[in-house]
């Protein structure tokens, strides 16, 4: 947990990413197609809709599903919001669209295999390996709605407000006096007073109050039987006809219940994630891939922040978070500078290693033993201290590669921001 929270920390400190990059890591997040399934199966109102891979069957799904529709919602499968600002390499604006039935395919054919940026999915962007077909709604009232974990009451809040559509930074910006927060005691679960004042939160228009009490207790069910972290509905919407429903949604899972939420993990798309991610998860490290320069291979999540900033203080940026563990083999020593050095990014890197339970030996076999696999092509710099710091510096100069060693932190840094600036 300690991990996970320094994780938000580092995203929001270097504001790398922001508050996206800190839940793409660690949390398990599902598409949204996948979301309105498991929330129709708790009994949430959600669209009528179907994903689709190819224009063969969006054509089919639009016989089959949509037969008497003469509009359709064709929404990018990314897993980023911002879609409907959103803007396709290929010219093409907005992610979400409603288009005419007959339209569907042609929309289809160019949203699938392109690739979507938002403003929350960085300047690379994600590509689209499906969409989602929905019913059109006529929404009449777009609200926010959504349950997390508050650290202060340690325990899941509702944070409702009557003004949805856009992202809940803008409305808390807009609209700070609307936003309502209900934290919810874990022990008793939700209370009808509970429901009742996310109500009012969000001040429905013509729903049934009733109605939205029973819809909001549904969620909170999924939320905790599915060992969620984020469940966010934007917009949770009134149509016309005066139901509530779930326009929208984003769901985050701790994967430390992946265990006991085999059905939920399965539905990881790893091609979504950053791919440096991937590869640290499979071997193991803690890792967050940011936009830098500087790659930094250190042990202990304290000493790796301090690294970070330190490099930051002479001018340089680190290219990425990585605690190798107090305790990591060799072959995760390896795994953590192969994935270093295939960032193109990468113009140097930076081993700080303060030798605890860790030992220097095996941080040096590790990276002599990585630089025979992968070509080296940067500088890198090498702060050994601490147990068998002899043996390691030993390691390192009879292997005969060029390395440059430091002294102490702060001149690792500097030598590392210099060659890197190189
Ligand atoms: P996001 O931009 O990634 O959050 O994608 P959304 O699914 O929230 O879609 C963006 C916007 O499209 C929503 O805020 C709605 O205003 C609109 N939208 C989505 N689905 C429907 C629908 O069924 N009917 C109507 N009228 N608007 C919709
Ligand atoms: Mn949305």
């Amino acid at each position: 947990m300690a991990w996970r929270s320094l994780g938000k920390f580092v995203s929001q400190s270097l504001s790398v990413g922001g508050r996206w990059q800190q839940q793409q890591l660690r949390r398990l997040n599902i598409h949204e197609y996948q979301g309105a399934e498991l929330m129709g199966k708790y009994g949430i109102n959600v669209p009528k809709g179907v994903a689709v891979a190819s224009v063969e069957e969006a054509k089919e799904a639009v016989q089959r599903v949509f037969p008497n529709e003469k509009e359709v919602v064709v929404k990018s499968q990314i897993l980023a919001g911002g879609r409907g600002l959103g803007t396709f390499k290929s010219g093409l604006k907005g992610g979400v669209h409603i288009v005419k039935a007959e339209e569907v395919e042609s929309l289809a054919g160019k949203m699938l295999g392109q690739i979507l940026v938002t403003k929350q999915t960085g300047p690379q962007g994600k590509v689209v390996s499906k969409v989602y077909l929905c019913e059109k709604l006529s929404l009449v009232n777009e609200m926010y709605f959504a349950i997390t974990l508050d650290r202060t009451t340690a325990g899941p809040i509702i944070i409702a407000c009557r003004k949805g559509g856009t992202s809940i930074e803008d409305l808390a910006e807009k609209y700070p006096d609307m936003i309502a927060k209900v934290p919810i005691d874990v022990f008793k679960g939700i209370t009808d007073k509970d429901a009742a004042k996310v109500v009012d939160g969000l001040a429905p228009k013509a729903v049934d109050r009733n109605a939205s009490m029973e819809q909001i207790k549904k969620l909170y069910k999924l939320f905790c039987e599915c060992d969620c972290t984020l469940l966010e509905i934007n917009p949770l919407a009134e149509t016309a006809d005066n139901q509530l429903v779930a326009a929208d949604a984003k769901l985050n899972f701790d994967d430390n219940a992946a265990f006991r939420q085999k059905e939920v993990f399965a539905l990881r798309d790893p091609s979504q994630e950053d791919p440096r991610e991937v590869a640290a998860a499979k071997a193991d490290l803690n890792y967050i891939g940011l936009d830098g320069e500087i790659g930094c291979m250190v042990n202990g999540a304290g000493l790796a922040m301090a690294t970070m900033d330190i490099i930051k203080l002479h001018g340089g940026t680190p290219a990425n978070f990585l605690d190798v563990g107090g305790n990591a083999s060799e072959g995760q020593v390896v795994e953590a500078f192969k994935i270093l050095t295939s960032d193109d990014k990468v113009k140097a890197i930076l081993v700080n290693i303060f030798g605890g339970i860790m030992k220097c030996d095996v941080i040096a076999s590790g990276i002599v033993n990585a630089a025979k696999l992968v070509s080296l092509k940067v500088p890198v710099v090498v702060r050994l201290e601490g147990t068998n710091v002899e043996q390691g510096k030993r390691i390192l100069k009879e292997s005969g590669m060029t390395l440059i060693t430091a002294e102490d932190l702060d001149d690792a840094a500097e030598k590392a921001v210099k060659a890197a600036a190189q």
